[in-house]
């Protein structure tokens, strides 16, 4: 079972989203462990001071080493008694950090501990990221006021993609991006609505051709509004085909 430990100092705001919907429903089958701990609770001293000012002057608060290591260590001796055969990642929450992806999320999916670790304030003392994590995820080029709401993010992400944590295997795999292009475009009832119909094709039972619709769809929609994705593609002959068709019709 996949098993995915979080630090922070809010470990409340996890709780709907750890016990709500298709995450509850995991963690509920067994699927995924999720903890959310607090960092606090490995200060060390009475206060429970996680955080200090700045060495070298300026505003803002940073986060302590000695805190996120012991909470860190304290997790790795006890993940070490369950015998887990790989290391865990050991994540940092950071603006700074590599862009998560889906395919990220398909590369986190294969392991079998995750530790994330959320900051708050200015930032964390720099020993943290130098010494102690394996990577450092930003979930995009702006910045909030805590690592929970990236860390939840991901962990949704990386769980959606369990064996078995999704009713419809399939439904991962046609997603945006899991096949490298933004997925097709969806209908359901009623036929008509509003003078708006479904597409004939999607109606007529043909399997094969509503394959093929969907892919030009696909390569329609990315083609349209994420042209970027297509570079990385291996594109099939029907495809650049369709492609060429696309352009055609602009420049006409
Ligand atoms: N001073 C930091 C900087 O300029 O890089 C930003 C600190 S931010 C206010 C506080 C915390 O929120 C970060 O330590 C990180 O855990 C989290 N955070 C904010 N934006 C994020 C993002 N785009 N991706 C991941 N984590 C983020």
């Amino acid at each position: 079972m996949m098993r995915m430990d979080v630090l922070t100092l809010f470990p409340e705001m996890f709780e709907g989203v750890f016990q709500s919907s298709i995450l509850g429903k995991a963690s509920d089958k067994g699927l995924v462990a999720l903890n959310a701990i607090n960092f606090r609770d490995y200060a060390g001293n009475k206060h429970g001071t996680v955080d200090d000012t700045p060495y070298g002057g300026g505003g803002g608060m940073v986060l302590k080493p000695d805190p996120i290591f012991h909470a860190v260590e304290d997790l790795l001796s006890r993940s070490g008694a369950e015998a887990t055969t790989k290391a865990p990642r050991i994540i940092l929450m950071c603006p700074q950090g590599e862009t998560f992806t889906q395919r990220k999320a398909e590369e986190l999916a294969q392991e079998e501990h995750l530790i994330f670790i959320c900051g708050h304030y200015e930032g964390y003392d720099e020993r943290i990221r130098e010494h102690l994590v394996t990577d450092e995820l930003s979930i995009g080029d702006y910045v909030l006021t805590g690592g929970e709401i990236p860390a939840m993010t991901v962990i949704d992400s990386v769980t959606r993609l369990l064996p078995g944590v999704l009713g419809n295997e399939t439904s991962a795999i046609t997603d945006s991006f899991s096949t490298g292009l933004l997925e097709y475009p969806h209908y359901t009832r009623p036929v008509e609505f509003r003078d708006w119909k479904v597409p004939d094709i999607l109606l007529s039972g043909h399997h094969a051709n509503i394959e093929i619709w969907r892919r030009r769809e696909a390569l329609r929609r990315t083609w349209q509004r994420r042209p970027d994705l297509l570079e990385h593609l291996e594109l099939s002959k029907d495809d650049m085909a369709w492609l060429k068709q696309l352009e055609d019709q602009i420049e006409q």
